[in-house]
């Protein structure tokens, strides 16, 4: 394999559905979603037009065997792009509406999972998501979920939805209950709102990792901040780009934000809605000036940041060394 070596810890599983996967079950459900298939990727404008196309897609997958399939259609790709490792938000609100119960999706997924590391050597872990839109007792039960879903591989808990609905203290219920539980913490900020409502995610919520986060930039103290704790951003430039968050690669602060000492890692957010994938979100770093070494830093990172026992990180931090090794020269060529 002559691919870097990647891990990506932001990513949405029924973000992940690519068309060829998506055409299938909607074929066996008689949905046409041919006007919203182009090529590899979903046509869609604007964030409502992303939302319908996301909704419209999720609904496609109905029962554990068509999550066993989607979990495992990803992360076979996701380890031919080269990646280590990989953290799935999962959603059980989402299972619901698809009229599945939360313990056949998550059953459903893990079969997928362990498919797929069988396969591959890929290593996964789940991250259970609420959603913000849905309110606070919605988000509380999510958590309770996770907290007692027993299952090995969900060792996070977050929060994804819309950024604008509510404010981050609504959900420090569920932030308690998961970290009580010992769950990892992680939330969407910064993405659609500004950088007081990163502040106040830190404050509320008490995450160590931020989906996304990247708004942060428009507060130097809340930068220095960033650093100084060690919190670690779950950077999605190409959804960013896609979404409009930032006009051009340019704008983005993926670079200065580096420069300024915050641990970022690099992710796909909904690879196919967004026409990216894991392989094009590291070249855009590459392009955004990160060296091979500096891009080697960012898998490291999302290793380091990674919501697993320590016995699993050393082995994946092993694997990491030994894969730059094999590239040859690790860290000196770009
Ligand atoms: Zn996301």
């Amino acid at each position: 394999m002559t691919a870097e070596p990647r891990a990506e810890i932001h990513v949405h599983l029924e973000g992940t559905a690519s068309p060829l996967l998506a055409r299938e079950m909607a074929a066996r459900h008689g949905v046409d979603i041919s006007g919203l298939v182009r090529g590899q990727t979903y046509g869609w404008q604007g964030f409502g037009g992303f939302l319908a196309a996301y909704d419209l897609i999720a609904a496609l997958f109905r029962s554990e065997e068509d999550y066993r399939r989607l979990a495992l259609d990803y992360l076979t790709r996701l380890s031919s792009d080269g990646a280590l490792y990989c953290e799935i938000f999962i959603s059980p609100d989402h299972a619901r509406e698809a009229g599945l119960s939360p313990e056949a999706y998550l059953s459903g997924i893990e079969s997928g999972v362990a498919e797929a590391q069988e396969r591959t050597g890929i290593a996964c872990r789940l991250i259970v998501v609420g959603v913000r839109h849905l309110g606070p007792a919605a988000v509380e039960g999510a958590a309770r979920f996770a907290a007692r879903s027993g299952h090995g591989l969900v060792t996070g808990f977050g929060l994804a939805g819309d950024e604008r609905a509510h404010r981050p203290r609504d959900f420090a219920r569920a932030f308690d209950m998961a970290r009580e539980a010992g769950l990892g913490l992680t939330a969407h900020a910064g993405e659609f709102a500004g950088a007081s409502a990163v502040a106040e995610t830190l404050d509320a919520l008490k995450v160590s990792r931020l989906g996304h986060g990247v708004r942060a930039i428009e507060d130097p103290a809340l930068v220095r901040r960033l650093a100084q704790e060690g919190v670690t951003l779950e950077v999605c430039p190409g959804s960013n780009l896609s979404l409009g968050v930032y006009p051009s690669l340019e704008a983005h602060p993926l670079r200065a934000l580096h420069e300024a000492g915050v641990r970022l890692t690099v992710n796909s957010d909904d690879p196919p809605f967004f026409g990216t994938d894991l392989a094009r979100e590291y070249a855009l770093a590459r392009k955004a000036g990160f060296t091979a070494p500096e891009r080697l830093a960012l898998t490291r990172n999302a290793i380091e940041a990674a919501f697993v026992d320590e016995e699993t990180r050393r082995r994946l931090l092993e694997r990491l060394m030994l894969r730059a090794i094999s590239l040859g020269a690790p860290g000196t060529s770009d």
